[in-house]
């Protein structure tokens, strides 16, 4: 259909959900992602579980590794109180133009920008209507979450496909520091395009940040624990802080299990759920950095 499957996520948002109704975003996507195609959303079953994370540790700092559309963004920063911050970061520069936009629909993020849209056009209606999958569909989309999990299992290294930014900072942020001035108010979530491992040795000094309170690990399962002694080196880190990464049954990251779950730094707890619109099991590690 020559569209990409974040951008028809994102054009049934604009269709079904009302501006600035984060709730109706979260549900519209849930509902695009369990009736017509699968995607790899937290979903709504083991989003409850970052809901009340989210609202347990009431974070100032919150850090998100794996944007995608902006799903859990959007799930996290509607649970933000005021002056809290949000930083997610995705390395995909089309995910996160997707997600830019996903995160202003939801009204979380300030409403001066001018970058152009993925998508043509945002007829608002006001139905939250359902799109029953045809049996084609449902085939295709099991076809694709097995597929998801099997490379993840197979821990093939993907960020060997994808592109690598030349310079992670100036290549898309989510707003100009002007924009960011306009909509301090409103602007809760800071999008950063770039590597993982790029990015995160420089938040300190490009975003004066101290240490985050919360950290969502949801990008490649392979870089959970890379990502995570990063995090430690470059003291983001502090007693209290909670780490929460999904999907560490399926499609797995026994390494970072084994690290967290072993190590006196950590104290760890498994939360089982299920795997995004799916009935296989799955499940958030939730753990507390000791110092
Ligand atoms: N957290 C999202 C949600 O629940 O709505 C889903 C994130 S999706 C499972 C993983 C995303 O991480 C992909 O969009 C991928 O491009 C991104 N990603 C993978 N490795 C990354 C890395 N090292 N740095 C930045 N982004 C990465
Ligand atoms: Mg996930």
């Amino acid at each position: 259909s020559g569209t990409t499957r974040p951008v028809r996520i994102l054009q049934y948002v604009q269709r079904c959900a009302n501006h600035g109704d984060a709730l109706g975003v979260i549900s519209a996507i849930d509902s695009f992602c369990s009736t017509v195609e699968w995607a790899m959303n937290v979903g709504d079953k083991k989003g409850e579980i970052l809901d009340s994370v989210v609202l347990e540790t009431r974070p100032r700092w919150v850090l998100e590794l794996g944007t995608y559309c902006g799903y859990s963004t959007v799930r996290i920063a509607r649970l933000l109180p005021p002056g809290a911050r949000l930083v997610t970061i995705e390395m995909n520069p089309h995910y996160a133009q997707v997600a830019k936009e996903m995160i202003q629909h939801a009204g979380l993020e300030a409403q001066s920008s001018s970058a152009s849209s993925p998508c043509s056009q945002a007829e608002q209606t006001s139905s939250n209507a359902t799109i029953p999958p045809s049996s084609h569909q449902l085939r295709w989309r099991l076809q694709e979450a097995l597929l998801y999990t099997t490379l993840h299992c197979l821990q093939l290294p993907l960020q060997l496909f994808s592109r690598t930014p030349q310079n992670p900072f100036t290549s898309s942020p989510l707003l100009t520091p002007t924009e960011r001035q306009q909509g301090s108010q409103t602007c809760k979530v800071e999008l950063l395009v770039g590597s993982s491992s790029v990015l995160i040795p420089q938040l300190k000094k490009k975003l004066d940040i101290e240490k985050f309170d919360l950290v969502f690990i949801d990008h490649w399962k392979v870089s959970y624990l890379p990502d995570t002694k990063l995090l430690e080196e470059c003291g983001l880190l502090t007693t209290g802080s909670v780490l929460l990464a999904d999907n560490v049954v399926c499609p797995g990251a026994p390494d970072y299990l084994q690290y967290v779950r072993n190590s006196p730094q950590y104290q760890s707890q498994y939360f089982q759920s299920y795997l995004e619109y799916l009935q296989v099991e799955d499940g958030l590690e939730k753990s507390v950095f000791l110092g």
